[in-house]
């Protein structure tokens, strides 16, 4: 028999999130949309009531969560809002890396500084010429006796601007392409850093992405995570782990945006009747509530799938996100439609459910590219 009830450990965490959600993120949503600013008031709050750093180890300061766990958290921050919810969330792409391959000693020094200083990392992978295809990725971390020096450009790196490190992506040796690509921490206090201003985007607005110069930035040698070489494998398993968060965050926007579509269309009479009545909307109310049901499913089923070491874990993790980030678009999108005029002012925040619906099936992997990954996995 297969149970789907959540622990009592779970159903805590669903109702901290939740709880922080509609106490802080919420009522903040609209203002920072409007501000386009990285949220730093509402990740303060969130670092004191321990809401941040969910899979980090409990023995360095984190919450010590799994896949399902980090699942659950980050479902009810997308109800309030993914581009806060991101704010709070990037860390945990940020440090993966650091949970896969660093050494005790290195997780000790850069969880610790995080924590202590309540702060935010970057993972840094893309670049002008290497989205989609990280192989094409040219920047260089060439080894000078005790040091590694970085040169190169990275883009779209969300937090760049307030990270305390960067977890950047290099390659040790050009000639040997992708096959050198190695995990370096890239502190950012160091000279030869230059973050542009932040991008100005869409939807997400909370969450802040730049472009990154690095030229001729010295790090130490014992900042590389793992071995040499290992870096594509790292990201790889990075956006195992990370993109059923993406999944998550898409559905708690989802369920949203149909609540509040729900509720607005039960309460507007045209006609002489509530617009739910009509089967037309009640039908769209259906279709939309069972997505959401499939989406969850599909979200908590890779998760688990993660957290108990089964063969299909990366198959459907990529799944995942690609399904669930294609009903929350569908959803939010419904929900516009379903409120007419309403769903498109600003007034009820779905049409900024809609544009923060977007970017799920674009960033960690664009769905063509989760379609790559996942048409891979089954011809094997
Ligand atoms: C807001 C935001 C935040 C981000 N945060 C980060 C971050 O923190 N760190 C980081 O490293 N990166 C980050 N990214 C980068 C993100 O992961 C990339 O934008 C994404 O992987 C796509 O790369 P690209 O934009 O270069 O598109 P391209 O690779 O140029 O793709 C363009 C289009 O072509 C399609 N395409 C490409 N190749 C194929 C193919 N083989 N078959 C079919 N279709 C294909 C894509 O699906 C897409 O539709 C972020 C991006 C954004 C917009």
């Amino acid at each position: 028999m297969i149970d789907f009830s959540l622990s009592t450990k779970q159903i805590d965490i669903q109702n901290k999130y939740r709880d922080f959600t509609k106490r802080l993120i919420i009522p903040n949503r609209l203002k920072y949309d409007e501000l386009a600013e990285f949220p730093w008031e509402i990740v303060k709050k969130a670092y004191d009531e321990n809401i941040m750093n969910g899979p980090i180890p409990i023995k360095f300061g984190g919450n010590g969560f799994n896949i399902m766990d980090s699942a659950i958290a980050s479902e009810e921050l997308g109800a309030g809002c993914i581009g806060i919810g991101i704010g709070i969330d990037a860390n945990t792409l940020a440090l993966t890396p650091l949970l896969l391959a660093a050494n005790e000693q290195q997780q000790k020094k850069f969880f610790g500084r995080i924590i202590e200083e309540k702060s935010v990392a970057a993972y840094c992978l893309t670049e002008p010429n290497a989205g989609s295809d990280v192989a094409g990725i040219k920047t260089t971390a060439i080894r000078k006796g005790d040091k590694f020096v970085i040169n190169g450009h990275k883009r779209f790196i969300t937090n760049g601007e307030v990270a305390i490190f960067h977890t950047v992506f290099a390659l040790t040796d050009p000639e040997k392409g992708a096959r050198s690509l190695t995990a370096f921490v890239v502190p950012t206090d160091l000279p030869g850093i230059e973050i542009k201003p932040h991008l100005q985007k869409m939807g997400q607005k909370a969450s802040v992405q730049n472009e990154i110069i690095y030229t001729d930035v010295e790090i130490p040698a014992e900042n590389m995570l793992g071995q040499e070489g290992r870096g594509f494998l790292i990201a790889m398993k990075t956006f195992d782990r990370t993109r059923t968060g993406v999944a998550a965050l898409s559905v708690g926007n989802a369920r949203a945006a149909f609540e509040t579509a729900k509720n607005w269309t039960k309460n507007r009479v045209q006609f002489g009747k509530p617009i739910s009545a009509n089967q037309a909307i009640g039908f769209m109310l259906a279709d939309m509530a069972t997505e959401i049901e499939a989406a969850r499913l599909i979200t908590w089923n890779a998760a688990w799938a993660y957290d108990t070491g089964q063969r299909s874990a990366s198959k459907l993790s990529a799944m995942s996100k690609l399904f669930a980030s294609d009903i929350g678009m569908k959803v939010t999108t419904d929900a516009v439609q379903a409120m007419g005029g309403d769903g498109y002012s600003t007034e009820f925040a779905v049409e900024k459910m809609m544009r923060d619906a977007k970017l799920c099936q674009i960033y960690e992997g664009t769905n063509q590219v989760q379609r790559i990954v996942i048409s891979k996995a089954i011809m094997k």
